[in-house]
C-alpha cells in the first residue's frame, strides 16, 4: 500500500526531540503563546526572511487577520484566483468583503494575472495570490498591478513554505504573508496553527494585537480582537521541525524530480515547474481524462491519491454568486475535472515512485514511448 501522505513515518523520525519538546511545554505550563511560541515565531521569520512573524491558531485565522490588518472590510472587493481551497474565499468573507475571482493559467494552476486588471473595480481594495501546491504565483506582475492601483497584497501561502519566487521566498514578495500548520501541510503542528509574516510594522502591530483580544496590554482592548492565538504545544513541535524543513523540502523535490522522469518516459505530462521559482510540491499534480475511473484504478491498486480540489470556488454551494456562472473560468473548471494528486510526502520511497507510474500508465492505458536503440 501506498499512502497519499504519510505522517507516522514523519513522527518516528524526529519522536525523541518532539516528545521532549511537547514534555518541555508539559512542564512549563506556557500553554498558550510563551516561549515555544515566540522562539518558533523568530525562526520563521528568520526561514521567510522577514521582519515579523506571528503564531496564529490556523491558516484561516492568520488569512483573517492579514485582511483585517489591511483594512479590507465591509463592501470590499478582494481578487483572487477560482481555483483553491475554499478557506481563501471564507476569510475574505470573515472580513465582510466579497471575493472576486480570476481563471487561472493552466499550466501553473495559479492565478494568471493577465486577467487581474480586468476585475479591479472601485471597491477593490486587496489581491490575494495563492501559491497553490507549492508553486509560486506570477508575483511581478501581481505586485506591478497592484502598486499601479494602489492595492494591499496577501499572499496565501498555506501550501508554500520555503518556496521561492525569483530567489525572494513566498510570504515576503506581498505585504502580508499566510501559512497553515495543518498536519498535511509541508509544516505540519501536531494539531491546528498558522502564521502571519511582514516587513510592515504596522501590520505587525496590528495581527499581533488582534490575534489576542485587540490588547497590547492585558485588558486594555484597543481594537476588536480574536481568540486566534498558537497554542505552546503547536510552537513546541514546529521548532523542532523547523530544523528539518529544509530537508524534507528537498526529499518532496526529489521525489518530484523522480516522478517527472518517469512520467515523461511514459508519455504523460509532468506538472510544469515554472523558471524562476522553487516549487516546493505540497502537491504533486497531473491532469488526466477520466479522472474517476483512473483514480479507482489506482486505489485498487494499493496506490491512494488526492483531488485537489473536485469543485472551483465558484461552483460550490456556499461561495456561489450570480456574477460567477458555470463557465466563467473555463480553464479552473477544467482543472477541477482532470487534476489527480499523485502520492507524496518526504519519505516517499523511489521504488514507490515507480510504482505508482507503473500503474497510472496502465490506467491512462498510454502506450509505453519508443526508445531509440
Ligand atoms: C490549508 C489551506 C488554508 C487554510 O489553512 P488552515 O490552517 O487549515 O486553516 C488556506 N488556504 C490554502 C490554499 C490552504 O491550502
Amino acid at each position: 500500500m501506498i499512502p497519499f501522505v504519510d505522517l507516522k513515518a514523519q513522527y518516528r523520525a524526529i519522536k525523541p526531540e518532539i516528545d521532549a519538546a511537547i514534555i518541555g511545554v508539559l512542564e512549563s505550563t506556557q500553554f498558550v503563546l510563551g516561549k515555544a511560541v515566540e522562539d518558533f515565531e523568530k525562526t520563521y521569520a528568520a526561514y521567510t526572511q522577514t521582519k515579523y512573524a506571528f503564531g496564529i491558531n490556523s491558516g484561516t485565522s492568520a488569512l483573517h487577520l492579514a485582511l483585517l490588518a489591511a483594512g479590507v472590510g465591509r463592501g470590499d472587493e478582494v481578487i483572487t484566483t477560482a481555483f483553491t481551497f475554499v478557506a481563501t474565499a471564507a476569510a475574505i468573507d470573515y472580513a465582510g468583503a466579497t471575493p472576486v475571482y480570476v481563471d487561472i493559467d493552466p499550466r501553473s494552476f495559479n492565478m494568471d494575472p493577465a486577467r487581474i486588471e480586468a476585475a479591479i473595480t472601485k471597491r477593490t481594495k486587496a489581491i490575494m495570490p495563492v501559491h497553490l501546491y507549492g508553486q509560486p504565483a506570477d508575483m511581478d506582475p501581481i505586485m506591478e498591478i497592484a502598486r499601479r492601483h494602489k492595492l494591499v497584497v496577501i499572499e496565501d501561502a498555506a501550501q508554500a513554505h520555503g518556496a521561492e519566487y525569483k530567489g525572494r521566498r513566498c510570504g515576503t514578495i506581498g505585504d502580508i504573508g499566510c501559512f497553515s500548520f495543518y498536519p498535511g501541510k509541508n509544516l505540519g503542528a501536531y494539531g491546528e496553527g498558522g502564521a502571519v509574516t511582514t516587513n510592515n510594522p504596522d501590520y505587525a502591530k496590528t495581527v499581533k494585537m488582534l490575534r489576542d483580544w485587540g490588547a497590547e496590554r492585558k485588558y486594555h482592548h484597543d481594537l476588536k480582537g480574536f481568540n486566534y492565538r498558537m497554542e505552546g504545544i503547536q510552537g513546541a513541535v514546529l521548532g523542532v521541525k523547523m530544523r528539518y524543513i529544509e530537508a524534507w523540502t528537498e526529499a518532496r523535490r526529489a521525489a518530484a524530480k523522480h516522478y517527472d522522469r518517469l512520467l515523461g518516459q511514459a508519455g504523460i505530462a509532468a506538472p510544469p515547474a515554472l523558471p524562476d521559482r522553487r516549487h516546493v510540491y505540497h502537491v504533486y499534480a497531473v491532469r488526466v481524462a477520466d479522472r474517476a475511473r483512473v483514480q479507482d484504478t489506482l486505489t485498487q491498486r494499493g496506490i491512494h491519491t488526492g483531488i485537489h480540489y473536485p469543485f472551483p470556488v465558484h461552483l460550490t454551494k456556499a461561495y456561489a454568486d450570480p456574477r460567477f456562472p458555470s463557465g466563467a473560468f473555463p480553464h479552473a473548471e477544467r482543472a477541477a475535472q482532470e487534476e489527480l494528486s499523485l502520492p507524496m510526502y518526504p519519505e516517499l520511497a523511489l521504488k514507490d515512485i515507480e510504482q505508482v507510474v507503473a500503474a497510472l500508465r496502465q490506467a491512462t492505458a498510454v502506450p509505453l514511448k519508443k526508445t531509440a536503440s
